[in-house]
């Protein structure tokens, strides 16, 4: 039977709450589809911190870089906020995507049906929205050197970051958007700022030739990166997958994300390279949230981008796409009954908690399976 590691690392606040409905569709899975995950769970995080001292310990390092995929929860809170830089929480998750060299970040932006009248923006602009992004996570003006203040001496200081990319970073991240479109609606739009930036100019050769070289079966096209901004608003449904650095992901996907609602609701992925042998990839799926303190121990959580990221993982690191399908599909119809946390409450709907809501959508991905 086949085996697939999953090691969990729940983290702070509503984390450990959210994940313990991911722990019950695991289960499920285990006993009814002979799904064969194992699991093993760590620290990370404040929780971490508290136990050794640090935002997540070498021995849970480890059994990070020895599993198939992590799911992580959230981190952080007003207990740690005052501990040293170097071992705050969100050192954790910094250290995993280092380590575990997470160079793609996925962002899936879906409006589901039931929701479609909580965006911003007009009900029939993002009713059955589906886009994904897909942003270089370890590359670009976060990382590059020179990264400095420097006082001048005349009462004046200069700030500089550098914006750097490498062939290879550019070539690796929009060949997996490229066979990401496959899976889905085969269009890929790549965006920069190639008028003002020399990165742009690389990012958009780079892009045109891998395109070339390797995926001419998906549609390729090129739109600079602030009138994507303006596109993903006046008409978002145009696009299927978007590939972009990680300074314009950063923002794209935070505009994307919130076409659709709650931060409640938006799963994420990062991926890094297939292995030469294995042809497995590392990956990471967290829910974009972080971990609440203000609502975290009350059992009031949405736990949907938690579980949602399982779906990512199932689909991503497992090949389970059927699967990931039943379970988005239980998400849909779960909204569709009017159950709601209260994040995503509205008239004349349910109300109800973290576990009614993980337990609505067990119930709901059962039946879909019989
Ligand atoms: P947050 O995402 O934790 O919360 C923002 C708001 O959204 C809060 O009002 C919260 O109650 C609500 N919210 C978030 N997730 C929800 C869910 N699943 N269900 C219902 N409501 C939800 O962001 P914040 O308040 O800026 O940060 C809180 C802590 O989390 C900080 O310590 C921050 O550093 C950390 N953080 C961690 C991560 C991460 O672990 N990846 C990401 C962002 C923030």
């Amino acid at each position: 039977m086949t085996t697939r590691n999953l090691f969990l690392l729940p983290g702070d606040g509503i984390g450990p709450e959210a994940m313990a409905e991911v722990r019950k569709i695991i289960a499920y899975m285990n006993e009814e589809m002979a799904a064969g995950f194992t699991t093993d769970e760590g620290l990370v995080g404040g929780a971490a911190y508290d136990a050794h001292g640090a935002a997540i310990s070498e021995a849970d390092m480890v059994k990070a870089l020895s599993a198939d995929a992590v799911l992580f929860g959230a981190v952080g809170g007003p207990k740690w906020d005052d501990v040293a830089y170097e071992v705050r929480p969100e050192a954790g998750l910094l250290r995993l995507r280092k380590d575990l060299e997470l160079f793609a970040n996925l962002r899936p932006a879906i409006c589901y049906p039931a929701l479609a009248n909580a965006s911003s923006l007009k009900p029939e602009l993002v009713e059955g929205l589906d886009i994904l992004i897909v942003r270089e996570l370890t590359g670009g003006v976060y990382f590059g050197e020179p990264k400095t203040i420097t006082d001048l001496g005349n009462g004046q200081k200069r700030a500089i970051d550098t914006q750097v990319y490498d062939t290879y970073e550019i070539e690796r991240i929009s060949s997996v958007a490229f066979e990401l479109a496959r899976t889905r609606q085969n269009r890929v739009c790549s965006m920069e700022k190639r008028n003002v930036m020399k990165s742009g100019v690389l990012w958009n050769q780079v892009v045109t030739e891998t395109h070339k070289a390797k995926f001419a079966d998906v549609k390729l096209e090129h739109m600079l990166a602030d009138a994507g901004g303006m596109q993903l608003v006046r008409a978002p449904k145009q696009f299927d997958v978007i590939v972009t650095d990680n300074l314009f992901g950063d923002m794209l996907s935070d505009v994307a994300a919130m076409l659709t609602g709650s931060l409640g609701m938006l799963p994420s992925a990062s991926l890094g390279a297939p292995d030469a042998k294995t042809g497995k990839r590392k990956a990471l799926y967290e829910p974009v949230h972080g971990s609440a303190p203000d609502i975290a121990g009350q059992g009031i959580a949405n736990p949907i981008a938690m579980i949602a990221s399982f779906a990512m993982c199932l689909r991503y690191s497992f090949n389970m796409i059927a699967e990931a399908d039943r379970l988005e599909k239980a998400i849909a119809n779960v909204l569709d009954k009017g159950i709601r946390t209260g994040d995503i409450m509205a008239d004349g709907c349910r109300k109800v908690g973290t576990t009614e809501m993980g337990e609505a959508i067990l119930t709901e991905f059962k039946t879909l399976s019989a």
